[in-house]
């Protein structure tokens, strides 16, 4: 029998990188010519960013690998200002990876579409999530297997698994895209924007931040000062 793995976590690993807050500087003083200082570059980073002069913040580039399950995934594709290659499961067998919401991943939906609130749920329902996850996981896995095994190709088999089954893709962004990524997928304290994102996709944007504040650290304050709204 597989050895089936189940995991709750989005991994997210910046894997290469150009540029950081003194491309952005550089971009945005072509127009004007000025030379700098380290203050007064700051002060031109916030400036960039309250009046969302955008295109210089096109000039960091970053690469990520993540790992997700496909339906966090598809949220993530659906930002076509950025390049994206996937694993793919017509040419390679997929890894028996599934995930299973932890005990800390809010159950319950309360609200509206578009303003729901969300709940923990209560311990029984905890106790069935997870388990009906893990059932269906492993009854999809066991179908997928035998399907290859049994000669049908890879293309077809996977049509079985289910949403929580992990892919991996490469994804190639500015770092105003980046932000745009961020405003929406993020419910921050210090967002001006009211974002209701998916429990798990948010997960993912937390970790994608602290990448981007390494690699532009003033720019990534200048975005949360300026209420996380991509210039
Ligand atoms: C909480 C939440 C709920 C959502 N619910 C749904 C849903 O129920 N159904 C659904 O289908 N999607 C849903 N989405 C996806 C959403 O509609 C966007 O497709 C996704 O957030 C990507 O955002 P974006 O278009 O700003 O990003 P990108 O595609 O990266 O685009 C970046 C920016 O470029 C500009 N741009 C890009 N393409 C165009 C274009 N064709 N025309 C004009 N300007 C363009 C826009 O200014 C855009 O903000 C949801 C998103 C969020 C955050």
């Amino acid at each position: 029998m597989t050895d089936i793995r189940f995991r709750s976590d989005i991994a997210v690993e910046l894997v290469d990188h150009m540029g950081g807050d003194s491309s952005i500087v550089r971009a945005a003083r072509v127009s004007s010519g000025t030379a700098g200082t380290p203050e007064k570059d700051r002060g031109l980073l916030n400036m960039l960013a309250r009046d969302r002069h955008g295109s210089p913040f096109e000039s960091v580039i970053l690469q990520f690998r993540v790992e997700a399950p496909l339906f966090v995934a598809r949220e993530w594709f659906r930002h076509r200002v950025s390049s994206f290659n996937e694993t793919s499961g017509r040419y390679t067998v997929l890894e028996p990876e599934f995930y299973v919401p932890q005990g800390d991943r809010p159950l319950r939906q309360i609200g509206k579409p578009g303003a729901y609130r969300f709940q923990e749920g209560p311990y029984e329902q905890k106790v069935r999530v997870k388990a009906a996850h893990e059932r269906v996981a492993r009854w999809a896995w066991d179908e997928y297997t035998s399907m290859i095994e049994g000669g049908v190709a890879r293309e077809v088999a996977r049509d079985v698994l289910p949403l929580t089954t992990y892919t991996s893709f490469f994804w190639t962004v500015n770092l105003r895209s980046a932000m745009n990524f961020l405003s929406l997928r993020w419910a921050h304290e210090k967002s001006t924007v009211p974002t209701f994102p998916l429990h798990e996709i948010q997960q993912g944007a937390m970790k994608v931040e602290e990448h981007a504040q390494k690699v532009a650290p003033i720019a990534m304050e200048m975005f949360s000062k300026h209420g996380r709204v991509a210039p």
